[in-house]
């Protein structure tokens, strides 16, 4: 049988690969820990779950919920609500809101809304694997911008040829950054603004971490800068902040004839969001703002351990300050796999490479702090144990 010509440019999932190392390593009698993978592992917030179980038994929450095109009304408000309070951002939740099945879910049907095969589309490199596979599946080129550390991993706009640049329909940035950590500023968004308008390129800014930051950092939305609901939408997604990536549930915000054209995609696709479920996010924005600070403590307390324990081995690290991730260079001399195989196979623990995320991811490694405590502390001692 024939698949897609389509899908043999996209190399399996980072993580599907991942997952069957582990799994073979673990059906050897193995005690693998993974620090690769970031997905919350504390519950999501009980009042949320009333609210599912609730609606889930009125029968109207059974049928398709697309009375509303753009996602039930009342969630959209609460997400308006919600930017304003959070980002000082206000949004029509008519027309400048659109309820998705989660972020990753509104990048695809972003490039399909806005790219016509051929297009170029600017990313980073190194970025999320997703946005390629979904540029690719559209029939578009990415064209991957370097980020590095000596411009805090956010891309310098001048170094973009100025031929690429006049191709290019459509980027995708995300900060706070996965995989780098990196945050951004209002002049970098300022900036951002004036690039995608002068050469005419929608902006899809990818923000599901807009809620985890440290050491002072602020929560920030790109749609609070002047003119940027002129040149693109902004994606957010419950997954993160609520410790709900199971549910499938996010948003995208922004110009309107982008909601729209995006709203048009999913129309012929999927039918929306199961509506206990949107219910159930009007709880989480609204009375769960509590769950971000708690789960603030205890990332920051997870990355402090992580940062004492590889300075305590001679490493001089000083991470970015978004992300429950940790962007950490490899020794001088030792490639990101080469971390990572020493790792896995002398100290069992699973770390991702950072070539994972691109060709300048090398020299890195990615760790997620969504482990539990006692997990991390046994994967910090052999660490320890293998790096001293
Ligand atoms: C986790 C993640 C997503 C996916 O979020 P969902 O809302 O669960 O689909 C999207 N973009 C980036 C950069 C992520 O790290």
């Amino acid at each position: 049988m024939q698949t897609a010509d389509r899908l043999k440019k996209i190399p399996p999932y980072l993580f599907m690969e991942l997952r069957q190392k582990i799994a073979k390593a673990r059906a050897e009698g193995i005690d693998v820990i993974s620090l690769a993978i970031g997905d919350p592992v504390e519950p999501t917030p009980q009042p949320i779950i009333d609210e599912l179980s609730k609606e889930a038994y009125h029968p109207a929450n059974h049928r398709y919920p697309t009375d509303e095109e753009k996602g039930m009304l009342a969630f959209r408000e609460a997400v308006a609500e919600w930017y304003r309070t959070r980002y000082a951002v206000s949004l029509d939740p008519k027309i400048e809101v659109l309820g998705l099945i989660g972020s990753k879910e509104g990048c695809h049907h972003f490039v399909l809304a806005v790219v016509n095969p051929g297009d170029v589309v600017l990313m980073t490199d190194p970025g999320y694997p997703a946005y390629q596979a979904s540029i690719w599946m559209a029939g578009g080129e990415p064209y991957r911008v370097p980020i590095r550390a000596e411009h805090g991993f956010l891309p310098v706009f001048d170094d973009v040829p100025s031929e690429i640049a006049r191709k290019a329909t459509a980027i995708f940035l995300n900060y706070p950054n996965n995989p780098t950590g990196a945050v951004a500023n209002p002049q970098f968004f300022a900036r951002l603004v004036e690039f995608a308008r002068s050469y005419d390129i929608a902006v899809c800014y990818d923000n599901p971490y807009s809620e985890i930051v440290f050491e002072g950092e602020r929560p920030l939305s790109f749609l609070a800068a002047e003119g940027a609901k002129g040149v693109g939408v902004e994606l957010n997604s419950l997954s993160k902040p609520f410790n709900m990536t199971g549910w499938r549930i996010g948003m995208a915000m922004g110009n309107a004839d982008l909601i729209s054209a995006i709203s048009k995609v999913k129309e012929n696709t999927d039918s929306g969001i199961f509506n206990a479920i949107q219910y159930a996010g009007i709880v989480a924005l609204r009375k769960c703002q509590d769950n971000i600070s708690k789960m603030l403590e205890i990332y920051g307390n997870r990355r402090k351990r992580v940062v004492d324990t590889f300075n305590q081995l001679g490493w001089d690290y000083r991470p970015p300050k978004g992300t429950f991730y940790l962007w950490l260079p490899t020794p001088k001399g030792m490639g990101a796999l080469e971390l990572t195989t020493l790792l896995f196979e002398k100290a069992h623990v699973v770390v991702a490479a950072g070539t994972a995320y691109g060709q300048y991811g090398e020299g890195y490694v990615r760790i997620s702090l969504t482990v539990p405590d006692d997990r991390l502390d046994e994967a910090l001692r052999r660490i320890r144990a293998t790096l001293s």
